[in-house]
């Protein structure tokens, strides 16, 4: 789902706008990490919301405003409410596109079932697929940070940063990738009692830590990434 102004939107802001009263400017956005935060500082305090809430039910609106008004934590409804919706905060859906998993150096397929077979149960139903490279400027522009991967609940789809098909990459590292990605899938995001939905929880951080050979994949990340992903141009 893509999160846009569509008819239920102004119905919400209506309803939204009504409990909230004047000493509110309601701003609506598309943050995918703060569903909603209050800035008292003007005046009137604005209250930032995420679009997500342009589906919720008139008691969630209802409980949602006694919150920003209010404060305090963050009402039941509103948390099971964002957290039922959370998936609908991932970035845009490119659909279900052709699968490409035989890299250069790495096959991804043989990786995910491996990783699968050796820390999880149960069949492997998850999809995975080397990203596409981004266009040239971005590529230019890229560089200060990359993400090494995705996971897509929706579609149940892994997506692997096609700069780690590289031999300068150690294998086991991008197996780690690849764990990393499936264990989303196996703990699923929490919604705090500030509205920010986590990702990498206690639990996902400990179960993380269970790779094998996990701190000495962290200290060669550290040390050697950069450079092995700048060694041109079978890494781009
Ligand atoms: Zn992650």
């Amino acid at each position: 789902m893509e999160l846009q102004g569509d008819l239920f939107e102004n119905h919400a802001v209506n309803e939204l706008t009504k409990e909230l009263g004047p000493g509110f400017d309601l701003i609506l956005t598309n943050n995918r990490r703060i569903i909603v935060s209050v800035d008292r500082n003007h005046s009137p305090a604005r209250a930032r919301v995420s679009r997500l809430f342009s589906m919720a039910d008139s008691e969630t609106i209802r409980q949602l405003s006694r919150y920003i008004i209010i404060g305090g934590k963050l009402p039941v409804a509103v948390k099971s409410f964002i957290h039922e919706k959370a998936h609908a905060l991932a970035p845009r859906k490119k659909g279900k596109g052709k699968l490409h998993t035989k890299g250069v150096v790495y096959n991804l397929k043989d990786m995910a079932d491996k990783v699968w077979r050796e820390y999880f149960s149960g069949p492997m139903s998850t999809r995975i697929t080397w990203g596409s490279w981004p266009t040239r400027t971005k590529k230019r522009a890229r560089r200060k940070s990359i993400r090494y991967g995705t996971y897509d609940r929706d579609l149940d789809l892994v997506t692997i940063h096609p700069a780690l098909d590289c031999p300068h990459i150690p294998q086991a590292f991008v197996e780690y990738v690849v764990y990393h990605e499936l264990l989303h899938k196996i703990v699923p995001p929490t919604v705090g009692p500030d509205g920010a939905v986590r990702f990498h929880t206690k639990e996902f951080k400990a179960m993380e830590k269970k790779f094998d050979g996990y701190k000495k994949l962290m200290e060669w990340q550290k040390a050697h990434v950069w450079k092995a992903l700048g060694k041109a141009p079978v890494c781009g």
